[in-house]
């Protein structure tokens, strides 16, 4: 079993983060992803809202973040975790690579896109339907393109979209956009986007096993449409993926992490920082923040373990 002072589960800008504050503190710091570092900033082309940057392409921020998280000698390995059991003063973290003992543990795992349910959706995942602009946007140069949502996550990647498509279709389910003004402003303004409100998205229809279209009840009138498009991006929120730390009793009932201003959840030695976290605004600029705190908060709780042993004897 490996043994570390701190084990960081996600190697997002919070994971990351927390890594380079408690490596720098000189403890030993393992950072765990079960695919490379960066978490959602890959699927991001241009992020326009991090500090020091006018705007900067996801992956060479993911690249710059990792490089200085593993300066001061943090390691980064891969590891799909299973479970982690609580034993008190450590933790031992079960993957399916092997093994990890540590005394703090920070979960930094984030969140991924939900789905809408509807037919077509999963059985055309890969055939026109798609969760990442970035990743797939290019696959649909001068085609109409459909994007489900209303939030930040759909507008953004909608204008996104339109640097490749020759038109992006919003499918909202009210008459009002969730997302912040300063996209709207720009997704009104774009000649390439047309809008559909009020729409229950009833199905991904499909010609020869590829998207065609999305099909969709007015609310209104009780009529149904269907917008014609080679791809579907679905962007309907998110979920937090917290599934091997059932066990810990740190998830709130919509499988969240609670926790207090130090990102210390209920569990001493257990941390969480990032889109994981229960709170409002899920930002790159909000997990680097929360990172920095469970990075100093590790380096305080494993002085405090020392000292409660040393006045024990
Ligand atoms: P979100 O803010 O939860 O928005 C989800 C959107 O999908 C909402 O408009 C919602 O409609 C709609 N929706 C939910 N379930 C649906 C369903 N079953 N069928 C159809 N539509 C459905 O999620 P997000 O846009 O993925 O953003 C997630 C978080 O990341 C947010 O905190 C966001 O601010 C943040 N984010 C920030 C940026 C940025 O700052 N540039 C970029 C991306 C994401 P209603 O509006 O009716 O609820």
């Amino acid at each position: 079993m490996k043994t570390y002072d701190v084990v960081v589960i996600g190697a997002g800008p919070g994971g990351l983060t927390a890594a380079l504050y408690a490596s720098r503190a000189n403890l030993s710091v393992m950072i765990l992803d079960r695919g490379i570092y960066g978490g959602q900033m890959n699927n991001t082309a241009a992020i326009e809202n991090y500090p020091g940057f006018d705007s900067i392409l996801g992956p060479d921020l993911s690249e710059k973040m990792y490089k200085s998280s593993t300066q001061f000698g943090a390691d980064f390995g891969y590891g799909a975790v299973e479970s982690v059991e609580d034993k008190g003063d450590v933790k031992v973290i079960h993957t399916d690579d092997g093994d990890y003992e540590t005394k703090v543990l920070i979960i930094a795992t984030g969140s991924q896109y939900k789905k809408i349910g509807v037919p077509g959706e999963e059985e055309l995942s890969g055939r026109g339907v798609s969760y990442c602009a970035v990743c797939d946007g290019a696959f649909f140069k001068g085609q109409d393109v459909a994007v489900v949502g209303g939030g930040d996550s759909a507008v953004e990647e909608g204008i996104y979209l339109t640097q490749l498509a020759k038109s992006v279709t919003i499918i909202h389910r009210r008459d009002q956009l969730r997302a912040q003004k300063i996209l709207q402003d720009r997704a009104f303004k774009n000649d390439k986007i047309k809008f559909v409100w009020n729409a229950d998205v009833k199905e991904i229809t499909s010609e020869d096993e590829k998207v065609s279209g999305v099909k969709y009840v007015d609310k209104k009138t009780g009529e149904e449409h269907v917008v014609p498009a080679k791809g579907a991006f679905i962007y309907v929120g998110i979920k937090p993926m917290t599934t091997p730390f059932k066990g810990l009793g740190v998830l709130d009932e919509d499988g969240w992490i609670k926790t207090d201003e130090h990102m210390a959840t209920k569990v001493p030695g257990v941390f969480a920082v990032g889109d994981v976290r229960k709170k409002d605004l899920r930002q790159i600029a909000t997990a680097v923040g929360e990172g920095g705190i469970a990075g100093q908060q590790a380096f305080n709780y494993i002085q405090e373990l020392s000292d409660d042993k040393v006045s024990e004897h």
